[in-house]
C-alpha cells in the first residue's frame, strides 16, 4: 500500500473541501504522471520529488492550449450551475509557477470568469523559488490570494526540510514576496528529531515574517501521510501555543487549519 496520495489526474480536479478556501476547484499546470516541484518537502503527501533534468520535466507539461480548452469547460460547468467553487486554484502535483506559461494562463482564467455572476476566488499555493522573475510575481500579485510555503525554519532546517532543489536561501525567498499585495504565509508545523523547534529557529522564523509582511499567518499540522517515514505530528495544543507566543511578537493574524 501506498504510504501517500495519489497524483491528480488531470488539469482540473475537485471540488476540494479546502480547510483555507471553502469549496476549491484546482488547476493543475504539472504532469499528471510526475510530481514536479521545486522542492522535495521531507512531510509532502505526493512523496519524494523525482530527479529529472528540466529539459526531460519540460516536455511532460501540459501544453496551454489544452489548459486553456479546460478553463473552457470548468468556466462553462460554472455557467451552467453545475459546479459552484468558492475558489478556483492553482495547485495540484508540484510548484504551479514552473509551468513556463503560467502568466499567460493566469490573464487566461481571470479573463474568463470575469463575466461570471458569482464570480469564485483566485489563489495559488507556491513555494516562491521562481519570483525572482517579476512577470511571476506580478502574474501572481493579479490573484485574489497567493499562497507561499515557508515553514518554521531557519536556513538550515530549510535546507533539511524543504530540500529546494537550486540552493536559494529562504530569506531571499521573503524578500521577494514582500512585493505581494495578496501574500499568505503557510507554514507546515512538524516535529524534527523529537522538537518543533529551538529558540534560534524561532527567531529566525519571526525575522522572515516580518520581512515580507503577509496579511496571515497560517499554521498547520501534517496529518497525512508523508514522503519520509516517522514524521511525528505536533498535537492542536502546541499549534496553540506557537500561535501565542508568535501573536506577542509579530502583528500579522495568526490562524491555524
Ligand atoms: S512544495 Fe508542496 S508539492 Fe513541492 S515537495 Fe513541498 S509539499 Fe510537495
Amino acid at each position: 500500500m501506498s504510504r501517500t496520495i495519489p497524483l491528480e489526474k488531470d488539469i482540473i480536479f475537485g471540488p476540494v473541501d479546502s480547510r483555507r478556501l471553502g469549496v476549491s476547484i484546482g488547476i493543475n499546470l504539472l504532469p499528471t504522471n510526475k510530481k514536479i516541484c521545486s522542492y522535495n518537502c521531507l512531510y509532502c503527501f505526493y512523496g519524494y520529488t523525482p530527479k529529472i533534468t528540466e529539459v526531460e520535466w519540460s516536455n511532460l507539461l501540459p501544453p496551454k492550449n489544452k489548459i486553456f480548452s479546460s478553463i473552457d469547460r470548468l468556466v462553462e460547468q460554472i455557467t451552467l450551475g453545475l459546479i459552484k467553487p468558492d475558489f478556483i486554484t492553482f495547485a495540484g502535483n508540484g510548484e504551479p509557477t514552473l509551468h513556463p506559461d503560467f502568466p499567460e494562463i493566469v490573464d487566461y482564467l481571470l479573463s474568463k470568469i470575469s463575466i461570471l455572476n458569482n464570480k469564485p476566488g483566485t489563489a495559488l499555493f507556491t513555494d516562491a523559488t521562481t519570483f525572482a522573475s517579476n512577470v511571476i510575481l506580478n502574474a501572481s500579485a493579479k490573484l485574489d490570494q497567493t499562497l507561499v510555503k515557508i515553514d518554521l525554519v531557519d536556513e538550515e532546517t530549510y535546507q533539511f526540510l524543504n530540500r529546494p532543489f537550486k540552493y536559494i536561501k529562504i530569506k531571499e525567498i521573503a524578500q521577494r514576496i514582500f512585493a505581494l499585495p495578496n501574500l499568505r504565509v503557510q507554514t507546515a508545523v512538524v516535529k524534527i528529531n523529537g522538537n518543533i523547534y529551538t529558540d534560534d529557529v524561532l527567531d529566525y522564523y519571526i525575522s522572515l515574517i516580518k520581512i515580507c509582511d503577509p496579511i496571515q499567518v497560517q499554521l498547520y499540522n501534517i496529518i497525512y501521510p508523508t514522503a519520509k517515514k516517522g514524521l511525528e505530528e505536533v498535537s492542536d495544543g502546541d499549534l496553540q501555543k506557537l500561535k501565542l507566543i508568535l501573536e506577542k511578537q509579530i502583528k500579522t493574524k495568526i490562524v491555524i487549519f
